[in-house]
């Protein structure tokens, strides 16, 4: 089987206490049984903490209670963890031991990336050339999971589309080709050409938001027309770390627009804020950490740019 990582995946290293934003913050922390387990045996009075900042929460997982700030109860006045301190890197649950790593599994190949939310995978993947270079022409063996031949079809689909967004055009250029081209792959992939998305901002507007100074940023930020030529660099990585990331769910859904318009919007989002802010690794690592990790968030996006 093949396991497919770009280059910036194994320069990541956390940068704890010098991280501008930080995982301990904003999040909640599912706790795995096996780490609760271990948590249950751990005695004095660091077991009473540990087991007093465990609770269920509405969808039934075991999860660290917040504070007020949102921060998790274990991150210390140094911005490090006590956890780790304490008992080990090792024990930490297996929510946080991987973040920011991410494995997307296709039976016959994994694809790995990392969480743009965070800040240090957030500056990798802005700041990297030519990351994706392992990721062309994939071979897909037959499969139980799904229909190889539609997944050989997403992939010549990405092929093409990674092809676009490198083109020595303006980006603008390249993102509309890329949603003319879209257009055709949804039409061969299911026989119908998808309908305009109306009302993006609103659309945003409406979301959830960790802090919701973010939701007044974010929606004027969809407001504008983007400005693509500062910037240039770092917006088509950001393209392109998006459609390695998303794209090849099409193979659940046959939906190949929402994926696209998705990262179309997202681009135009992320220019305006990073105007706003004078930092695009800021601007991305912000609007990823309120939309793209936010399940029910990306849920109403992929149903109003959805085919
Ligand atoms: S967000 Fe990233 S760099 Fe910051 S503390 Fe978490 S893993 Fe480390």
């Amino acid at each position: 089987m093949e396991h497919l990582y770009p280059t910036y995946y194994r320069a990541f290293r956390c940068i704890a206490a010098d991280c501008p934003d930080s995982c301990c913050q904003g999040w909640d922390v599912v706790i795995d049984s096996e780490t609760e387990a271990f948590y249950n045996s751990v005695q004095g009075a660091f077991g009473e903490k540990l087991r007093e900042a465990i609770f269920t929460d509405a969808d039934g997982d075991r999860i660290f209670y917040l504070s007020e700030k949102k921060k998790c109860p274990f991150w210390g006045e140094d911005r490090l963890c006590d956890i780790y301190r304490e008992l080990g890197e090792e024990h930490l649950c297996a929510t946080c031991a991987r973040f920011p790593r991410i494995t997307m599994d296709y039976t016959v190949f994994t694809e790995h990336t990392l969480a743009l939310a965070c800040p240090e995978a957030a500056r990798l993947i802005l700041t990297t050339d030519n990351a994706y270079t392992a990721f062309a022409d994939i071979a897909v063996k037959e499969c139980g999971d799904y229909d190889a031949a539609i997944m050989r079809r997403l992939l010549d689909a990405r092929d093409r589309a990674a092809d676009i967004l490198t083109e020595h055009i303006p980006l603008f250029q390249r993102l509309e080709k890329l949603l003319h081209h879209a257009a055709e792959w949804q039409k061969k992939l299911t026989g119908y050409t998808p309908e305009g998305a109306e009302g993006v901002s609103s659309l945003f507007a409406a979301l959830d938001y960790i802090n919701e100074n973010d939701r007044v940023k974010i929606a004027r930020a969809a407001e504008v027309q983007p400005d693509f030529i500062r910037r240039e660099k770092e917006l088509t990585n950001l393209a392109l770390y998006w459609l390695y990331r998303c794209l090849l769910g099409a193979i659940g859904d046959l939906d190949v627009t929402a994926p696209i318009r998705f990262l179309i919007a997202s681009v135009g989002v992320v220019a305006n804020l990073a105007e706003e802010c004078g930092d695009i690794v800021a601007a991305a690592q912000l609007y990823s950490k309120e939309i793209e990790q936010s399940y029910e968030n990306m849920e109403r996006l992929w149903d109003a740019f959805g085919a």
